[in-house]
Order: C-alpha cells, then sequence, then structure tokens
C-alpha cells in the first residue's frame, strides 16, 4: 500500500509525463529523493506542499548536449541551468572534457575556454566523477571522455595524425574512463586540436565503447559545404564500433547551404533503418565557439562573447571593433584569441525544420564563460516550450517535453529518469504554459527565464519562485548504472 505521507506533493497540477502521452490530472508525491505515488492522492499529506493549479508538471530537463564539465565544480549551484527547468546535464561533448588531463599542462583553444585549473586537474575519469560526488553540483551530470582531451594528453603535438602507440595510449584512456562510468566518447574534429584526426583513429580510439554499448557523440568535421561527407564519416564510425551515434547541434551553416536540412535530414533517417542515430539541435540562428579567423565563419554577424586579452569587447560587434581598430575583421579576431564568438550562420527554416525532426532532442550548448554568453545558455528549453511550441505551433508541449526528458533519457541510457512514474527519481519541473518564455537574449544573455515555477533536483525543491533554494542535490549518473 503507497503510504499517505510523503517529504512533497505538487497538488492540483496538469502531467505531461515525458512519454509524448497526452497530459492528465494528477497530484505528484515524492519519497527518498523517488516519485512515491501519481495521483488523486486527496488524502495524502506531505512535509512541503506546491499548489501547481493551472501548472504544468513534467519530468525535469535533460540538457543533452553542454560544456558545463568545470561549471559543475565551479559554478555548482549552475543558476543557468535550474532556472530554465533543467535538472540534468550531458557534459564532455564536441571532443572536450575535464578529465584525463596533467596537472599544469597547457591546453589549446577550445579545451582552455572551457578550463578553470583553480578547481585543480584530473588525471584520471574517476578522480573527476569522485570529485563531482564528494561535491555534488545542483542538477544531475552523464559525462563523455572528450577524443581533443585525450589527444592533447597523449600526443606531444596535435598537428597530425595519432601514431600507433598514441591510439593505443588513448584506448586505454578510453577504457579507464568507461570503466569509471563514463556514458560514451564525444569528438570534435571540426576544431584545431582533432582536425587531423582520422577516420581510423576515430574508430581504434573507441574500441572501448563497443563492449558496453556506450555512446559515440560527435561535433563533426563539418557542418557547412561537406556536411553529408561528415554525416557519412559519422555514420561509419558508428557502424564499426556497432554503437549507437549522436550528431551533435545538428546545423547546416552558410548562406550557400541553406535549406539543406531539406537533404541531411532524410539522409539521416534513411540510415537509421540499420543504425542507432539521434541528433540534438539548439534553437537559434547563431551558433556559438572559440574565436576563429577562418573566412567561413566570418560571413555573418559575429558578437563577441569573451576574450581573454579584450574582455572590454565582449558583447560587442566584431565588425564595428575592426571599424574602430582599422583593420579587417579576420585580424580583429585574431587580436581578439583567445575568447568566444557568437556567429549568425544559420536559416531559421533550417533550425524549425531540425528541431521538429521526430528524434532531435533538445540540448543548449550553452558556454558558461564570461558576461556576454549566447543566450542559449539561459534560454534554450523556455524558447523551446513558450516559442518554437506555443507561439509559432511548431510541434504540441507534449512532443516538446519528450525532446527534452524522456527522448533523451531513452538515447543516453539515463534509467528511471526523463519520465514520470512511481519509483522513478524525482526530477521535477512546474512550469506556466501560458507564460514560460526565454528572456535572455542577445543584448540581454543573462536574464533568467519567465514561467518557471519549481524545479526539484532527485526530491529536493532547488529552484522556486524565481529564486535558487541553495540545493546541491544533483548526482552522478554512470554508464553502468544507467544500463541496469
Ligand atoms: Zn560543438
Amino acid at each position: 500500500m503507497t503510504p499517505t505521507h510523503h517529504d512533497l506533493l505538487i497538488r492540483g497540477g496538469t502531467v505531461i509525463d515525458g512519454t509524448r502521452a497526452p497530459r492528465f490530472d494528477a497530484d505528484v508525491a515524492v519519497r527518498d529523493g523517488r516519485i512515491s505515488a501519481i495521483g488523486r492522492l486527496g488524502g495524502h499529506g506531505a512535509d512541503t506542499v506546491i499548489e501547481a493549479h493551472g501548472r504544468i508538471v513534467a519530468p525535469g530537463f535533460i540538457d543533452s548536449h553542454t560544456h558545463d564539465d568545470q561549471a559543475l565544480l565551479s559554478q555548482a549551484t549552475l543558476p543557468f541551468k535550474v532556472s530554465q527547468g533543467v535538472t540534468t546535464v550531458v557534459a564532455g561533448n564536441c571532443g572536450i572534457s575535464a578529465a584525463p588531463l596533467r596537472p599544469g599542462m597547457e591546453l589549446p583553444m577550445p579545451l582552455s575556454l572551457l578550463d578553470s585549473p583553480d578547481e585543480g586537474r584530473f588525471t584520471t575519469f574517476r578522480a573527476y566523477l569522485d570529485a563531482l560526488r564528494a561535491r555534488p553540483a545542483s542538477v544531475n551530470v552523464a559525462a563523455m571522455v572528450g577524443h581533443s582531451t585525450l589527444r592533447a594528453v597523449t600526443m606531444a603535438s596535435l598537428d597530425r595524425e595519432a601514431t600507433p602507440d598514441e591510439i593505443a595510449a588513448m584506448q586505454a584512456l578510453v577504457e579507464e574512463a568507461m570503466q569509471a562510468g563514463a556514458i560514451g566518447l564525444s569528438t570534435g574534429t571540426f576544431y584545431p586540436p582533432a582536425v587531423k584526426a582520422t577516420t581510423e583513429e576515430i574508430i581504434a580510439v573507441g574500441q572501448p565503447l563497443r563492449a558496453r554499448q556506450a555512446l559515440y557523440v560527435t561535433h563533426m568535421r563539418d557542418e557547412a559545404d561537406r556536411v553529408m561527407e561528415a554525416l557519412d564519416e559519422t555514420f561509419r564510425i558508428g557502424r564499426e564500433l556497432g554503437v549507437p551515434v549522436v550528431v551533435s547541434h545538428h546545423k547546416v551553416q552558410n548562406t550557400q547551404n541553406f535549406g539543406r536540412s531539406q537533404v541531411t535530414l532524410p539522409h539521416i533517417r534513411e540510415a537509421m533503418k540499420t543504425q542507432r542515430i539521434c541528433l540534438d539541435c539548439y534553437p537559434y540562428t547563431a551558433g556559438s565557439t572559440m574565436i576563429r579567423t577562418d573566412r567561413g565563419m566570418l560571413g555573418g554577424r559575429v558578437l563577441i562573447a569573451a576574450s581573454q586579452p579584450h574582455p572590454e569587447c565582449a558583447g560587442r560587434d566584431l565588425a564595428d571593433i575592426a571599424r574602430e581598430w582599422g583593420v579587417e575583421p579576420d585580424e580583429a579576431a585574431r587580436r581578439l584569441q583567445p575568447g568566444s564568438a557568437i556567429y549568425f550562420l544559420m536559416d531559421e527554416g533550417d533550425v524549425q525544420r531540425i528541431l521538429a525532426f521526430d528524434d532531435t532532442m533538445i540540448g543548449s550548448d550553452g558556454i558558461p564563460v564570461g558576461e556576454s554568453p549566447h543566450p542559449r545558455l539561459w534560454g534554450t528549453f523556455p524558447r523551446v516550450l513558450g516559442h518554437y511550441s506555443r507561439d509559432v505551433g511548431l510541434f504540441p508541449l507534449e512532443t516538446a517535453v519528450w525532446k527534452m526528458t524522456g527522448l533523451t533519457a531513452r538515447n543516453f541510457g539515463l534509467h528511471q529518469r526523463g519520465t514520470l512514474a512511481p519509483g522513478h527519481h524525482a526530477d521535477i519541473v512546474v512550469f506556466d504554459a501560458a507564460t514560460v518564455r526565454d528572456a535572455a537574449t542577445y543584448e540581454t544573455p543573462t536574464r533568467p527565464a519567465e514561467g518557471i515555477d519549481a524545479v526539484i533536483v532527485n526530491g529536493a525543491v532547488t529552484w522556486r519562485q524565481g529564486a535558487h533554494t541553495g540545493a546541491r542535490n544533483g548526482q552522478v549518473i554512470t554508464r553502468t548504472e544507467s544500463s541496469r
């Protein structure tokens, strides 16, 4: 018999359970960090009651694509995530992870962008996960090991293919990460530290994924003119390793490629007939990454997010800075390095088509660095719920929630998360479907979203009425646990 006294009772709300099933009215109860009951719980009591009349009660959102590896330790309350309703982040994307590293080693861009040496360097993946367990963040984390990080820690120079010895060393480090609980391996062959890595190198380094069905996740070599070749390379790696692949932040960029999602998405759909593939996407037409000087990246508006030599330039347009300095934009970009910038290189039609694709998960790709980040860091999830689902009508709210909960948990193997059911971990968000909206813009990028009433992480109320409660109840979700 279900006990009638709970730790927490969310009363009178409308449940969207994360499976894409139609919403239904129910109370949701929590005990010992788990959902203890869902239904009409009229006679039940609880230590804490949240009144949710007129509100949606949904699984806490899972951010499928983050760079929060160090922020989980250095900014452990993660207000930019919790304020959106996010309760779990997938870290270690785009080939970049916080471990394994050597103390004092020099890191190349973009690895250095996400580093915070003050938190200490982790020489093993296990040490990193142990640090997260010892000092929990406000959200759960499932972490991947990054191929560029492995290259940096293994190879004396990164501007070449790895030797057989270096490949063996990287493979051993992937094995260590898998044993510690990493859920997959990510690559970022778009970025200088891994540009020279061959397909064969990645397949060899990724061998430890095979036995565990761990994921291969990639920021592909090319998301512009050669996007089809990049997709085929990704599919091949997945096939040869026999593991599921995730195409990170799928996009087709630069004007001449606008509309090409009409080709990439059917191509992905076709490949899905014979292998497991999914993708993630952020709901904006601008991307954000390290400051680049190549012409392909400088074809549209460029907004500087952070610059180490010129912090005063954060939030300004590259074109204005270049004019002021009397130099060409590529020279201005060179002087602003290292740093990060926002690039307006995508077409709204492509963004909507990719978001609406059935197997697309929502991932912020937020970069938690500097005072002028891309607004996706603070706005991704409410933007999909409010702007794209409610206002644009791109898909029903049930589908929007599924793309940020149940679908993501299934793809990443996050056991008993992402859907609301008795016995599942009590990761829950309460929001107002009528008012939820992103308030972060390119001009005011760190403004918290509106309409998120309450966020509960493993049973702990972590966000309530516009404020962080200070709770840090996040757990480390490991591959071993997730595959159970
Ligand atoms: Zn990326």
